[in-house]
């Protein structure tokens, strides 16, 4: 037998999503009759906005003539994107459509884009987040191995707690690289300009890189909150965006997402000589990835027109309204609730000494609700629980008229 990466075997038991599946399989095979409401899962519900069904099927219609026929196509994405993304979101940002690279989704461009470093660059991640920061790395062999806690020693956790409103502290050593993800998964906390402002600051006085996802960037519904760190003066210097269809448009199943590499940012070669990382994605690229299909290039391209952008922001709105009604239920309950403001994600936190999981499964055996144990998203998310505003408003609320009136 050949031998594996070891490093695989210094990952959490399994992804969280996987291990939450298996409880409720489990659940509804013991329990036919009774329906579960899924207010867990980071996935979409509503279907997919006219403007992109109608350029999907204009797109497929394409391939089926000698001239619409598309094979491999440019491994950045097409020229057709970039420029509707850089018109569309990044007005007056100065950005160029040769730092974006178009991918199948933000969860691959995270997940690949740590390879770019040296398995001795620190890396920063606050704690909760979205698991894919952490284990990334850990499979890359830059963590070590966790302590009992689950804690990864090459990896700088920034606690996110009740005490700082969720929003950490600057590091108190340098890390090479910092994770941050606004507005939160799973948290729903915000940066406003100024905070933002601040970690650019650090990142430029430290040199360090920000790798800023901003996958729930559609949400905010506040002015002072900043919805691209390219609206922080200097941040084109040491940022990389990524972005995400997959929240915004209904996405998750077709597969479609952006990386913003300005020419400034730049890691250290093995000269000391200053590397645009930009150059690297591509080289990167253009070995590994053949592209996102061109059928759904065009289908991206659809959110960006007048039309894909007022029905995207209908489903949102829905999506924002389930949250509201969420957070409004939990609160009822007595509990003390965060999020769904700017993030279609609650956090709520439980009474003292209860264990995420255990909420997990009271919720599930007494109410037939899936949520998210907080502790899935890092040390620091234990005593807390996560519900998400993306299922459907009838859904959403048989689950608020099932919880009516419990108390803990
Ligand atoms: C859902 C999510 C993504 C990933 O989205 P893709 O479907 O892979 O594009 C990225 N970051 C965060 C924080 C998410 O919650």
């Amino acid at each position: 037998m050949s031998r594996i990466n070891a490093h695989y075997c210094d990952l959490p038991g399994s992804y969280l999503f996987a291990e939450i599946a298996h409880r409720v399989q489990e659940h509804a095979a013991a329990n036919p009759h009774k329906r579960i409401i899924r207010l867990g899962i980071g996935d979409v519900t509503a279907p997919l906005p006219p403007a992109v069904i109608s350029a999907l099927h204009k797109a497929v219609a394409e391939q089926a003539t000698p001239e619409g026929f598309r094979g491999y196509g440019p491994e950045q994405g097409y020229a057709f994107l970039r420029e509707a993304i850089v018109t569309d979101v990044y007005q007056g940002m100065n950005i160029d459509p040769d730092a974006v690279f178009v991918g199948d989704g933000t969860k691959e461009d995270l997940g690949n884009f740590q390879e770019l470093f040296d398995l001795g660059c620190r890396v920063a991640i606050t704690d909760p987040v979205y698991p894919v920061y952490a284990d990334s790395n850990v499979m890359a062999g830059r963590a070590g191995p966790p302590d009992a806690l689950g804690r990864f020693a090459g990896i700088l956790y920034l606690p996110c707690t009740a005490e700082n409103g969720f929003l950490p502290d600057l590091p108190g050593e340098r890390p090479d690289i910092i994770y941050l993800c606004y507005p939160n998964n799973p948290t729903g906390a915000v940066l406003t300009r100024g905070q933002l402002a601040r970690w650019v600051a650090y990142a430029r006085e430290h040199d360090c890189l920000i790798f800023f996802d901003a996958a729930y960037e559609a949400y905010i519904t506040e002015a002072d909150i900043p919805r691209s760190i390219y609206e922080i003066e200097g941040a084109a210097d040491v940022a990389v965006e990524f972005r995400s269809y997959s929240k915004t448009a209904g996405f998750t199943g077709l597969r479609c997402g952006f990386v913003v590499i300005p020419p400034g940012v730049r890691g250290r070669g093995p000269g000391s000589e200053p590397i645009p990382l930009r150059d690297l994605w591509l080289r990167r690229q253009t070995t590994k990835y053949n592209g996102c299909p061109y059928i759904i290039q065009r289908a991206a391209e659809a959110t960006h027109t007048a039309a894909g952008k007022r029905e995207t922001r209908a489903i949102i709105a829905g999506y924002r309204e389930n949250a509201r009604r969420i957070r409004d239920g939990f609160q009822a309950l007595g509990l003390t609730v965060s999020g769904g403001t700017n993030a279609p994600y609650i956090w709520v936190k439980l009474p003292s000494g209860m264990g995420s999981w255990d909420f997990f499964d009271l919720l599930l055996n007494r109410f037939g609700i899936v949520g998210t144990p907080g502790a899935g998203f890092g040390p620091s998310g234990e005593g807390h629980f996560r519900l998400t505003g993306f299922g459907t408003a009838a859904d959403t609320g048989e689950a608020m008229e099932r919880l009516r009136g419990f108390t803990l």
